[in-house]
């Protein structure tokens, strides 16, 4: 459903590439965990597994469709098929908890003084529901600016999920959080992608996390592939 062929990256004005030539096959029960030093090219991949980032050469495929051909509309819905998260959470701190969920499901819109009312009552109970699967149904309300940060993070999960994406795809989602945290946040990760059936490609830093939830590890290093394979075998060297 996802591939990459031959797919190279090359930012303006650079002498080296960030991705060279990376030919990957992506399935839908694929729990992966991208792991490479910083610099790796980690983020650059993540960006253009949904358009976000267009190759210089070579291409992504998305059900047999490669995502370069595309018009800037249908990238927009190609992307609703592909939730993502951040390392910095990328929330309106202002906003609810409620709202920055329901704003994954349009979109930030200019005017949100009245965003609930903008949604049908399926909508908000989707919402809702969402909200109660990432343990947050008593901050429903709470702004996001007075969450802790893996309070954040399960906001960031729920908005991405709330469109029913059928890819999630996490650009260091765990960075800013201590240790016990991000094993909380892989846990409920790995919950989401059991039970929404959802491909999951996640960039991490930490090996350990990697090797404890991922069912395949891809590592980079100078923005080519040196591991893929199943996380027992991987050997940080
Ligand atoms: P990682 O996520 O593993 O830290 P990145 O994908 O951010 O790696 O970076 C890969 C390479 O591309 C690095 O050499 C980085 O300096 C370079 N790079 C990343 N973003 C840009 C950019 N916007 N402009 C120029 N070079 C960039
Ligand atoms: P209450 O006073 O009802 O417990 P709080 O505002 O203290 O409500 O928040 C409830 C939960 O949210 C607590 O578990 C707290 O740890 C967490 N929390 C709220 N705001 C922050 C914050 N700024 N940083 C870290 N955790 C927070």
């Amino acid at each position: 459903m996802l591939e990459v062929n031959n797919l190279v990256v090359r930012y303006p004005g650079s002498h080296h590439n960030a991705l060279s030539s990376i030919n990957l096959t992506f399935d839908q029960g694929d729990f992966i965990c991208v792991l490479g030093k910083s610099g790796a090219g980690k983020s650059t991949f993540i960006r253009c597994l949904n358009g976000l980032q267009l190759p210089t050469s070579g291409e992504v495929i998305w059900d047999g469709q490669t995502l370069s051909n595309r018009n800037e509309e249908q990238l927009r819905k190609i992307r609703r098929e592909m939730g993502m998260i951040f390392q910095h959470f990328n929330l309106v701190p202002r906003l609810s908890v409620l709202q920055n969920v329901l704003s994954g499901m349009f979109g930030y819109r200019s005017s949100l003084k009245n965003l609930i009312g903008w949604f049908s009552e399926e909508e908000l109970n989707q919402a809702k529901q969402m909200i109660d699967e990432v343990g947050l149904k008593d901050f429903m309300n709470r702004r996001v600016e007075h969450l802790s940060g893996g309070q954040k993070q399960r906001v960031g999960i729920a908005r991405a999920l709330v469109q029913n994406p059928r890819v999630l795809l996490g650009d260091e989602p765990v960075a800013s959080l201590d240790p016990g945290t991000s094993n909380r946040i892989f846990t409920l990760l790995k919950e989401m992608h059991n039970r929404h059936n959802l491909l999951t490609v996640i960039n991490v830093h930490d090996v350990t996390l990697a090797k404890r939830y991922a069912t395949r590890v891809i590592a980079f290093k100078d923005g080519e592939v040196i591991f893929d394979g199943k996380p027992e075998y991987f050997s940080n060297k």
